[in-house]
């Protein structure tokens, strides 16, 4: 089962692991973007790992509601909004168990990805965070392992992709040949999942 303390755990690894990576995450969205996809999230997600620090909520339902609280409040760019919404609403479907199961955690993600799907009106396909999310999200079934794998290989499969949302869809056909850097970053916070869990 998985309780607080393991949310908790997820988000602070999905904070270093974006600290590890901000460099290469920024220089995907400078390819395809404005170059601020690393430095977005980086200062979202030490925001996130402090405040759990200071307020440590007590459900996994109630850290995912902070945690996607704080990356609202902290990320200027299209993508805080839109993990903000991945989280808190991930959070919401959890309600207030004190411990959930991996079926459980894999519908709420569900809820999220649809809450994402809903603000940003994306879909698979349209090269971006969905493109690793949704098959992270079909795979949890079969174990973190496997939706970690899932969610890489779908970023990888966002290069030849043309981009149809956000601003790498200002580029048109030029957006084909680059890495989505918002389906990189979920790939990161897939595989925190499976590094919390200690798999
Ligand atoms: P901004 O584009 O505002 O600078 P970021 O660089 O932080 O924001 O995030 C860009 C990423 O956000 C993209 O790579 C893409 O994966 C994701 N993204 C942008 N628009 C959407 C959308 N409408 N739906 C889902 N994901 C999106
Ligand atoms: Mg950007
Ligand atoms: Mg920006």
């Amino acid at each position: 089962m998985l309780d607080a303390d393991f949310f908790r755990r997820w988000m602070t690894v999905a904070a270093a692991s974006v600290d590890r990576e901000a460099g290469r995450l920024t220089a995907l969205d400078s390819a395809i973007g404005d170059a601020d996809h690393g430095s977005n999230l980086q200062r979202g997600f030490r925001a996130v790992a402090a405040t759990l620090e200071q307020e440590a909520p007590d459900t996994p339902g109630a850290v995912l509601a902070l945690s996607g609280k704080q990356l609202i409040s902290t990320v200027g760019g299209a993508s805080g909004p839109l993990y903000g919404t991945l989280l808190r609403r991930t959070g919401k479907a959890l309600g207030d168990a004190a411990e959930v199961d991996t079926g459980q955690l894999a519908e709420a993600l569900r809820a999220g990805v649809e809450g994402v799907m809903a603000l940003g009106g994306a879909a698979p396909g349209d090269k971006t965070m969905l493109d690793a999310l949704v098959p992270a999200v079909d795979a949890l079934g079969d174990g973190f392992a496997a939706a970690r794998a899932a969610a890489e290989a779908g970023a990888e499969a966002t290069t030849p992709l043309r981009a149809r949302k956000g601003r790498a869809s200002y580029l048109g056909e030029r957006s084909i040949g680059h890495q989505d850097p918002g389906a990189t970053s979920s790939a990161l916070l897939i595989a925190a999942l499976e590094e919390a869990a200690g798999t």
